[in-house]
């Protein structure tokens, strides 16, 4: 165990205080009881077995798609879950030896577990789709009924009918029904994937173009840890909101408090909102208004330029495009990104604070004094959020920020970032091989409902599509696991109803999941999954996590509810049925597949115990990273010759010949821009859209919230108790509409409108909504979301290079509602 980054100055009060302001909604729930009642005239009836009356504790863990992986103690009394609790840590004083305690979503997996909308049983539509009838089958019905719809569609249109759905519900699961299921496909024939995630497509979509690539030259990420903050003074994070979205004992809250205690930097936070990290890390809050974040950094950049602060010489030597002398041959006089600041290229603007004042609500006062303090700082980490490039001009103002540290030459050295999330260490764990997919073709991971519209429409050059320049043959069979995707995560539901409500097009949809979702309200086959505590796996701290990386065995607490089998255990009767049995299980078991893939794992990690040890015992192994190792492009600031980019250049390109050329090829619809420089964009349904805002005056943002985890626990009371969702409004707006705090509100535009309590609350800037995105969607008679979804109300036009989700980007007007 690696405690060399163990704080020195660490002050275990401050931090407990600290602790108590983030985790006071987890402490709240412990109060909470399970009603007696509550879910048990679901559970199957009991059957005795050994070990009758004796408490036994299994470890599991939540595995849902917050970045973090919390192993979970599972309490258990004659196969019923009796508590939650979490793993003891070996000394919580210490970073790198601390308990990796759950949130409040982890310690709701008993409600979660025995919760009345559960699936039960296997079910096939009999109402029409999307109406959410349907009848029980057997498990052999059901698998034969999967088997034929495959080979049907296979046999008539081929396997680039078969699109393989985005679904994070079991992202930290590893043998997890996600591979298994593209492992049989991939027997089969293949599928279409899809690239980019709804999280994070533009941002990692665009840092290829300034940075090379999303990794650095060693295959790590392209991210400094945020225990790098130890060595810094000043941290700004846009859009960044660690204190909600990174809640775990194991993950990034915990590392940045610990970073934080050490160094006592100053916490800049530029959002909309006031979030819950500007309480926690006792920050300055400036709010923004959405989608205005590049004009915010070229104004600060406009400062430099006119201070004198810009280090002419160290941009000469790390850049290409910051002025005429370093743009690539044969780009257009002008069109560097110094020119654009001064207001010498196309446009003619110079970006003063003044000119930004009016597009971002920030004074110029303050965006002065911002230039300012990251300039005087030694060392500033500079980060982002993925909600702001989650816009529809996201590419441009991720780069934007991530261009900020390089202008100011905080990158490559201790304490600073180069404006990125900021990395995280993966515990190294073998998975079950899914085998190779012999069809190349992906589309973008938000152009889905297009790819059945109207899939052979759909080109590499209007619709990113990758590995052909088109898709012959549109969608005709939807897999769909562990996915809340296509009834309430996706973007416009009222006309993503429409394209799925239409059978001639997608042929098949397969739904499986463990509770009826307003996805599953598609199926026309639904099959129910067993939840994490009724399986076992193998599995390491997830994606996001931070510099501590550990290994967890999960181990079936109780066996599975109602009919629910394992997804492998099914997964091999329809390969059996398909005749690719022995090339799908290659003779193993589930349980086999996870003792290989110990073994695997062991084997390039002897120290670890042998697997018959590992029983019981949850976090086999914790790691610390030495964060000294992962500072962003230390490699190249150091030797830039030597350790050059995979840039054309081998430079940061601020100006990217590759982006002006893929403007010029590509077919872009006529409002879309794309520029070879981070400069700031107008969006349709932005700040300066005149006649949308005339119509809908209100800018709406989503945001994460405590009480769910995107859609997964969004149904549970108890949480909708503890963290209530809402819609903020300034009280200057909501005076103008005569709201008041707690009224039930209409959010509306031309896309849907939906119900929500209103939070009328100064820590959201005036002109601006934000709804928690991820509540479940359920329309009343009207069409009314009365689930207050806020994907009713957003929009399916995609960004201009990732053709990602610009959830962030709406316009909507609310009203005070009369029943
Ligand atoms: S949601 Fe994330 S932080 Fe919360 S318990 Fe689950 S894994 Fe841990």
């Amino acid at each position: 165990m690696d405690n060399t980054n163990k704080p020195q100055n660490f002050s275990r009060r401050n931090f407990l205080q600290k602790s108590l302001l983030v985790g006071g909604a987890a402490a709240l729930m412990n109060k909470f009881t399970m009603p007696l009642a509550y879910g048990q005239a679901d559970l199957p009836a009991k059957v005795p077995f050994a070990g009758e009356n004796q408490e036994t504790i299994s470890y599991s863990a939540c595995l849902v798609n917050c970045g973090s992986r919390c192993p979970l103690k599972v309490h258990v009394k004659n196969d019923i879950i009796t508590k939650i609790s979490s793993e003891d840590g070996i000394n919580d004083a210490i970073f790198g030896q601390h308990q990796i305690r759950p949130c409040l979503r982890g310690r709701a997996v008993r409600w979660r577990t025995y919760n009345p909308e559960r699936l039960k049983f296997p079910m096939l539509r009999v109402g029409k789709r999307g109406e959410g009838k349907f009848k029980r089958i057997s498990w052999d019905e059901a698998t034969d009924i999967l088997a034929s719809k495959l080979r049907h569609t296979i046999d008539t249109y081929g396997n680039e009918a078969i699109f393989y759905q985005y679904g994070s519900g079991t992202t930290g699961a590893n043998l997890s029904g996600r591979g298994m299921s593209k492992r049989l496909l991939n027997t089969l024939g293949g599928f279409v994937d899809y690239h980019g995630t709804y999280s994070d497509a533009q941002i990692m979509t665009i840092q290829p173009y300034l940075f090379g690539s999303t990794n650095n030259n060693y295959g790590t990420q392209l991210q400094s840890l945020f225990d790098q903050i130890k060595h810094s003074d000043l941290v700004v994070m846009f859009g960044q909101n660690i204190a909600e979205t990174r809640m775990s004992g194991g993950g990034q809250v915990t590392e940045l408090y610990h970073a934080l205690a050490e160094s006592n930097a100053k916490v800049i936070i530029i959002d909309p909102r006031c979030n819950d990290s500007v309480v926690a890390y006792n920050a300055d809050w400036i709010p923004i208004r959405p989608g205005t974040d590049a004009a915010l950094v070229a104004a600060i950049s406009y400062t430099l330029i006119q201070e004198n602060r810009i280090d002419e010489e160290m941009l000469a030597k790390y850049c290409v495009g910051w002025d005429s002398q370093s743009l690539p041959e044969g780009a257009p006089l002008n069109s560097d990104y110094k020119s654009y600041i001064l207001g010498l290229g196309k446009d003619n603007v110079a970006k003063t604070p003044e000119w930004a004042e009016k597009l971002t609500g920030i004074s110029a006062q303050r965006i002065r004094q911002l230039a300012l303090e990251i300039s005087d700082a030694k060392a500033a980490w500079i980060s982002q959020g993925w909600g702001v490039q989650r816009t529809q001009t996201g590419e441009h103002a991720a780069r934007a920020i991530m261009t900020l540290p390089i202008m100011t030459g905080h990158f490559g050295r201790p304490g600073t970032n180069i404006g990125t999330w900021g990395g995280s260490v993966a515990y190294p764990v073998a998975g079950m091989p899914t085998l190779s997919n012999p069809v190349k073709v992906t589309i973008p991971v938000f152009m889905w409902t297009k790819a059945i519209d109207d899939g052979e429409s759909l080109t590499a050059k209007n619709a990113f599509i990758k590995g052909k320049d088109k898709l012959d043959v549109g969608i005709k069979f939807l897999w769909n696991y562990a996915s809340n995707v296509i009834g309430n995560q996706h973007a416009d539901l009222n006309k993503t109803h429409q394209i799925l409500a239409d059978e001639s097009k997608c042929e098949f949809i397969l739904v499986w999941d463990t509770h009826m979702t307003a996805s599953a309200k598609y199926a026309d086959l639904l099959l129910p999954d067993v939840s994490g505590v009724e399986t076992s796996d193998l599995i390491n701290n997830s994606y996001q996590s931070g510099a501590y990386n550990y290994l967890i065995r999960m181990q079936a607490a109780i066996k599975p509810l109602w009919e629910n089998r394992i997804t492998y255990d099914v997964l091999t009767d329809v390969a059996e049925k398909l005749n690719v049995k022995d090339a799908f299980t290659e003779g193993k078991s589930y349980q086999d597949w996870i003792e290989l893939c110990y073994e695997q794992t062991r084997a390039n990690n002897p120290d670890l115990p042998t697997f018959t040890k590992t029983d019981g015992q949850g976090v086999i192994d914790r790691r610390l990273a030495d964060s000294n190792e992962h500072i962003a492009l230390k490699d190249f600031r150091d030797d830039p010759i030597n350790q050059p980019l995979k840039t054309p250049s081998g430079k940061i390109e601020l100006y990217s010949q590759t982006l002006a050329n893929i403007a010029s090829d590509w077919e872009l619809d006529e409002k879309d821009k794309l520029y070879p420089i981070p400069a700031y964009l107008p969006a349709i349904e932005g700040v300066e859209d005149v006649a949308g805002l005339e119509k809908y005056p209100l800018q709406l943002t989503g945001y994460h919230t405590k009480g769910h985890c995107h859609s997964s626990y969004a149904n549970l009371p108890q949480l909708k108790e503890a963290s209530a969702d809402a819609v903020w409004i300034n009280p200057i707006d909501a005076e103008k509409r005569q709201i008041k705090h707690g009224q039930l509100v209409e959010v509306y535009n031309d896309r849907g409108r939906l119900y929500l309590p209103a939070k009328v609350t100064p820590r959201i800037i005036p002109g601006v909504l934000a709804i928690p995105q991820g509540a479940w969607a359920k329309t009343n008679k009207d069409g009314v979301d009365i689930g207050g979804c806020i994907n009713r109300l957003t929009s399916q036009r995609p960004t201009v290079l990732a053709k990602g989700n610009p959830q962030h980007t709406n316009l909507v007007d609310v009203k005070l509602l009369s029943l």
